[in-house]
């Protein structure tokens, strides 16, 4: 697992110039693993759920620039394979399972997007996956990005959000270390 610097990195390298390097993230309340809030202009609303992830929406360069994402490329988090899509409120998720030992089983969800890969298709790390999903009413375009972890080959349903949320043998976890 990368951090959340790592993963601007990978990031900017995809979608800015050189001088327009990563810097840090921003945040706002709502945007946090765990987080019970909504983020996005008023009303601020409670979720339905603990927020299963975290939402990327701009970042700041290393000359102190904002980058909103907008419609940027969504570089992968880690090399894996995709092993499934399905829809969201904003555009599509894509699930990547990591090149990993066969006894680990964690799966990323890289959600709101338009992917630019379809099933069985695998990447490197940094590579591109697809592209930030555009805004939709009081939506702004953000990257959700959530890790599970448990026997997902197990699920019965397809992997979707509904499947998710209806089920306890996958756990969502922090998907980025600090
Ligand atoms: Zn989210």
């Amino acid at each position: 697992m990368i951090s959340l610097a790592e993963f601007g990195s990978l990031f900017s390298a995809l979608n800015s110039k050189k001088e327009h390097l990563f810097r840090s993230w921003l945040f706002e309340p709502g945007m946090g693993y765990n987080d019970w809030q909504l983020w996005w202009p008023s009303p601020r609303e409670k979720r339905p759920r603990p927020h299963e992830g975290i939402d990327f929406f701009c970042y700041e360069d290393q000359l102190g620039k904002l980058h909103n994402l907008g419609t940027s490329l969504v570089p992968a988090p880690c090399g894996g394979t995709v092993v499934a899509l399905c829809a969201d409120f904003l555009g599509q998720s894509l699930f990547l399972l990591p090149e990993q030992p066969a006894e680990q089983e964690s799966l990323y969800v890289l959600a709101h997007i338009s992917p630019h890969l379809g099933l069985g298709q695998s990447v490197r790390q940094g590579d591109v996956v697809g592209s930030v999903a555009a805004a939709q009413g009081l939506i702004p375009a953000h990257l959700h990005v959530s890790c599970l972890q448990g026997r997902w080959r197990d699920l019965p349903l397809q992997l979707s959000w509904p499947a998710l949320h209806g089920q306890r043998q996958l756990q969502f976890v922090r998907p980025f270390l600090e």
